[in-house]
């Protein structure tokens, strides 16, 4: 992928200087290139051609609007987890028909907008949800189009706090108590019985756990299909995994679509996958300036000028993620902590890292593009950062940075 690649020592977004978009919009910068998100969602289409799909992508990963947009333009549907997240697809001009909503929470209001905008299907998570859904719909005077989130009981081999799939997680219907939910669901009325789905983790770099879950799932489909209950499309859910170092290899999608489709055999289902991390991942930077330098013992610190509350991702899961100097410059070589301002010994954005910097230097950390920006947050009354688009050699703001008022002024001193 050449969407960030080296130029002269500098480091470029595709034909545009990372350094140049610093100046211009200041740090921390989240930096997206277009073409790398094109390129990952196409490897989902190039590998699900020959069968009828749709490409769901997890809004949830990042949710900003040109992202959206961008997705929008090559026909994809979205995953949803949260009436918020429709009204941001729908504002993208997304397809109230290819958005599919997922979720153990799911409000009253956020059923009936979801309803109302005409949504491609609910995923259901337990019998109460099928129960809430059938009576908005019914008091709607509609009928919803459900699918049932299985658990499948099958381990992702990735970090816990992103497992989902095991029957311990909070995740879906347990395979014991689904076919009886599915007898239910067939009998109600207000609902419109039409698939099947699951999400085993995210970050997953294997195969077999897809295989696994994907062959529980059909065996299902016969099951129910014997019984007079027909589905008409399996949703495999996300979870695909990148490279965030030299060691760990992307999942290859080609061979998962073959993976999955090999389980489904010839059954008449459309395929749903629903990518978020896959498709933007590594499609985003994010730009952080050293502030100062310093030691404490035989430690040494960088401390940047982004944070937790701009990238919590190495905080929350002790995610590793490559960090580099935007230009390369004759500096001394040192161990690093890279630490940010907040107040908090769990705010590092990485350790223990050899890196060739003095203060004032311009640092990219790398495989931003999902739940980064996303996960961002206020916290120590830090304005968030603002998200710049690339496309080919033009850059264009897509998230102005906060501005420090606006942070308190939903509230109110006393009288
Ligand atoms: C988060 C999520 C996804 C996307 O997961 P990735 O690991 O980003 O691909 C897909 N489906 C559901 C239901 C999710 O909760």
């Amino acid at each position: 992928m050449t969407a960030f690649h080296r130029q002269a020592g500098s480091l470029m977004s595709e034909q545009v200087a990372l350094s140049s978009l610093a100046e211009a919009h200041g740090t921390p910068l989240y930096v997206y290139s277009r073409s790398a998100i094109e390129q990952a969602w196409k490897e989902f289409a190039d590998a699900l051609q020959s069968r009828p799909h749709l490409i769901c992508y997890a809004v949830k990963a990042n949710s900003n609007l040109a992202i959206l947009d961008t997705l929008v333009r090559l026909g994809s549907g979205f995953d949803i987890v949260s009436g918020g997240e429709l009204k941001r697809v729908l504002a993208a001009g997304g397809q109230p028909g290819k958005i599919v909503f997922s979720g153990v929470g799911k409000g009253e209001g956020e059923m009936a907008a979801a309803l109302e905008a005409g949504i491609r299907c609910f995923n259901v998570e337990s019998d109460s949800e099928l129960s809430r859904l059938a009576e908005v719909a019914a008091a709607h005077g509609v009928i919803a189009p459900v699918s049932l989130r299985i658990n499948p009981d099958v381990d992702a081999r990735t970090h816990p706090y992103i497992s989902t799939g095991l029957k311990e997680n909070k995740f879906g219907i347990g395979m014991d108590d689904a076919m009886a939910s599915y007898r239910r669901g067939a009998e109600l009325a207000s609902l419109d019985i039409r698939g099947i789905d699951c999400h085993i983790g995210s970050q997953l770099t294997q195969l077999e756990p897809y295989a696994d879950a994907v062959r529980l799932l059909i065996d299902m489909v016969d099951r129910l299909s014997a019984e007079g209950i027909a589905l008409s499309h399996i949703d495999v859910g996300g979870g695909q995994g990148i490279s965030y170092q030299q060691s760990d290899e992307s999942l290859d999608i080609a061979g998962w679509a073959r993976c999955i489709m090999a389980a489904i055999g010839d059954r008449k289902l459309e395929i749903i996958v629903e990518p978020g991390r896959y498709v933007v991942g590594q499609a985003g930077v994010l730009l952080t300036r050293v502030e100062y330098l310093k030691s404490n013992a035989d430690r040494h610190f960088a401390v940047v000028d982004a944070a937790m509350n701009d990238l919590l991702r190495p905080a929350l899961y002790s995610a590793w993620q490559a960090i580099e100097p935007v230009e390369t410059l004759p500096r001394e070589a040192r161990m690093y902590d890279v630490v940010g301002p907040v107040c908090e010994s769990a705010d590092f954005l990485g350790k223990q890292r050899n890196l060739s910097i003095a203060e004032k230097d311009l640092l990219c950390i790398r495989s931003s593009g999902a739940y980064a920006f996303a996960m961002s947050s206020n916290y120590n009354t830090r304005a968030r950062a603002a998200e710049v688009m690339v496309d080919g050699g033009e850059s264009f703001l897509v998230r102005a940075r906060e501005d420090i008022d606006s942070l308190f002024a939903n509230e109110f001193l006393l009288p």
